[in-house]
């Protein structure tokens, strides 16, 4: 049954996310309602309302809950357990999240789709550590299991003899260990699920990162990672489906010479998926409001011949005067207020006629 414009939409998590997102339901003729703990979250701004509370306050997400028609998620570093108040209104449902905030789950179930990722192992312990060192070799990456983005948590081993000084750069936390992957680019598919099963595939960004952070999202792809797109966009719907996932879902992959090995997912629109803002018919904001409303999906067709986004990150945000005098260059800034190094401030897309 759809949720018709008019409706109200809560979005959990107030950061450039559930801005963009509010913004484009309220191109719709929804309102949103934004639940964070922050005191000034930039999505608030463009929200018809604001809950200022903590992920685990039940009550807090109770009265949320009453006040919205459906309700979504924008960041995946939510507790579940308290969700469950919420969990009839809520699209994606805890299960995507559950999956993709605990990179050890994510890895097995990614791996049970029949898609290929890195070998991987969970550790616990400096001797697991160790002892997966010496059975995949260097170079190894230990991810956190937990609350990792960004390249945060994560500390490469490309020697045994830095086994100890990794573990403890991710603080001792239960992790994996996981291969380092030879690859010529990374690039990301884009889906949006509808409870029926439909979806809608966007073209597959390629994306360039620095320090972990994704710095910008070309489309259409290179020749070479054009070649690889059918193989991941199909592991991408078998993610998707085995989910149940309802809305935008995005999986970043590695193009390696022996096909496409996913890196992970993240159960949300995603920032290589800004670029369809103004490069696609629709967006990845509209179509995620779009499927977790039941409205018909939207047309993802290229509008020009390409896109680039690239990400303003921490002073690259005060760029803004020379920015705005460009033609063609659509800026976004979230209104975060004072750039912090390695923060996402902003973006600018240029689409190519
Ligand atoms: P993640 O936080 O897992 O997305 O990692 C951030 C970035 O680190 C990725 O986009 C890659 O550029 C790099 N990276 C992560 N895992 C691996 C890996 N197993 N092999 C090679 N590069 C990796």
């Amino acid at each position: 049954m759809s949720v018709p414009p008019g409706s109200t939409i809560g979005i959990l998590g107030g950061g450039q996310l559930g801005r963009m997102l509010a913004m484009a339901a309220a191109q719709l003729g929804y309102k949103c309602h934004v639940f964070d703990p922050g005191e000034a979250p930039c999505a608030a701004d463009v929200a018809a309302n604001f809950t200022r509370a903590d992920f685990t306050d039940r009550a807090a997400l109770e009265a949320f809950g009453r006040t919205v028609d459906v309700a979504t998620y924008e960041f995946e570093n939510l507790p579940v357990a308290p969700l469950e108040v919420l969990e009839a209104k809520l699209h994606p449902s805890t299960r995507s999240l559950a999956v993709a905030q605990d990179r050890a789950a994510e890895k097995q179930f990614i791996e049970d789709c029949g898609a290929r990722v890195a070998p991987w192992r969970a550790v616990a312990s400096l001797a697991d550590v160790e002892q997966v060192v010496s059975e995949l070799g260097t170079p190894v990456v230990l991810k956190t299991r937990r609350y990792g983005y960004d390249g945060k948590g994560q500390a490469w081993i490309r020697d045994p003899a830095e086994a100890a000084s990794a573990w403890a750069a991710i603080g001792e936390e239960p992790a994996v260990a996981e291969s380092g992957v030879e690859f010529s680019s990374e690039f990301s598919v884009v889906v949006a699920r509808w409870a029926d099963g439909r979806h809608a595939l966007w073209d597959c960004p390629e994306n360039e990162h620095g320090d972990g952070i994704l710095r910008r999202s070309t489309v259409p792809c290179s020749d070479a990672v054009a070649l690889q797109v059918a193989e991941a966009r199909e592991a991408a719907l078998a993610i998707a489906e085995a989910l149940g996932h309802i809305g935008v879902i995005t999986v970043e992959f590695f193009a390696s010479q022996t096909g496409p090995v996913v890196n992970e997912f993240a159960p949300r629109v995603h920032n290589s998926g800004h670029w369809t803002i103004e490069g696609a018919v629709t967006s990845q904001f509209e179509q995620h409001v779009r499927a977790i409303c039941d409205l018909p999906p939207g047309d993802t067709a290229l509008v020009g011949s390409g896109a680039v986004m690239d990400n303003l990150i921490g002073d690259d945000v005060n760029r803004w005067p020379e920015l705005v005098a460009q033609a063609g260059a659509h800026v976004h800034i979230y209104g975060k207020g004072a750039p912090s190094p390695g923060r996402k401030m902003g973006h600018v897309t240029r689409v190519r006629p």
